[in-house]
């Protein structure tokens, strides 16, 4: 086993095959996948009977030390790839990793909601305009064994996902749980998956667990910008925000999503849900400003595949009361 400057670990096999990239840390603030990558390491050496698993703990270790989202340069990571060479903190780690990301045959990024949403667990994957690479990463999804499966507008640039995009790379990222605390069960969940996903690949010995596809919520979004967080329910008002949601939980339109109160007004803004769907994601940052995001429904009400075209209802703003 092989440990680089940048803190990759490189497992490999003495077999040929193929080389899947493992990141998490791209957020400095998202610490179940950091501690899922590290046991994958740990457990890899004996399990591995071919090709190479390259591992990296913490992508950006600027941001892990200030304990955020961004680094010291105010830069999320997940914006900048490919990055510079030359760059800011941020962009070197984001150029390093992007060279990692071009030598790898698949790449799993793993992520949580950080300190500002609880998300309902996913696997999530750009809509690769190649059907054959579009194929790969929804099998690749599959592995995860995750509820919601969410494959979304593939023009998006800055993400690790991005890089592979653009390389003809089989590419997907994972998202559960968010907020302060650890949750074991998102590094179970991860590491699990990712074995999993490995002996798929037929990189460690086993038959891998296939989950039957018509007990998953599973969307394809080709609408813009259609997997940004950042962008859905944004909240009418700034306060503080009270959820009335769990990641998971059906809505129906019109249901109470959460209030919005001013204590310094006693003013307060009920938030009710756009459409019928799922859950997604709760905002768990409670002090919002106008404008921030919420929370996110995906707008099924039932398991199963659904393709929301461009212009079909898929964000919107929540209706206030
Ligand atoms: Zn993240």
């Amino acid at each position: 086993m092989k440990q680089h400057m940048d803190d990759r670990i490189e497992i490999c096999s003495d077999a040929p095959g193929l080389h899947v990239v493992i990141l998490a840390g791209v957020h400095g603030d998202e610490y179940e996948p950091m501690l899922a990558a590290s046991e994958l390491a740990q457990r890899l050496p004996e399990l591995l009977v071919a090709g190479k698993v390259t591992v990296v703990p913490v992508v950006n270790q600027s941001a892990y030390g200030l304990a955020g989202r961004c680094g010291a340069d105010q830069l999320d990571l997940a914006r900048i790839c490919p990055g510079k060479p030359d760059g800011s903190i941020s962009e070197k780690a984001a150029f390093r990793i992007s060279s990692l990301v071009r030598t790898a045959d698949y790449l799993v990024d793993m992520h949580t909601g950080g300190m500002v949403h609880d998300i309902c667990p996913m696997a999530g994957y750009l809509l690769h305009p190649d059907a054959g690479i579009l194929e790969k990463q929804k099998r690749m999804a599959l592995m995860f064994s995750m509820p919601v499966i969410w494959g979304t507008d593939p023009l998006p640039n800055g993400r690790t996902l991005s890089v592979a995009r653009d390389a003809n790379i089989p590419a997907v990222y994972l998202e559960y749980g968010g907020g302060s605390g650890l949750r074991k069960e998102v590094i179970t969940k991860y590491l699990e998956g990712v074995l999993n996903l490995l002996r798929d690949l037929k990189m460690i010995a086993g038959a891998a667990v296939v989950p039957p596809v018509e007990k998953i919520f599973w969307v394809e979004d080709f609408n813009n910008d259609s997997g940004s967080f950042q962008s859905k329910m944004p909240s009418p008002a700034g306060g503080i925000f009270v959820t009335a949601q769990q990641p998971g939980a059906m809505v129906k339109k019109g249901a109470l999503f959460g209030k919005v109160a001013g204590p310094e007004t006693g003013g307060v803004v009920e938030v009710a849900a756009p459409f019928d769907g799922i859950v997604l994601a709760v905002r768990v940052a409670v002090r919002v400003q106008p404008g921030d995001a919420l929370g996110a429904i995906l707008p099924v009400t039932e398991p199963g595949m659904r393709t929301i075209q461009k212009g079909m209802e898929h964000a919107g703003d929540p209706l206030t009361t």
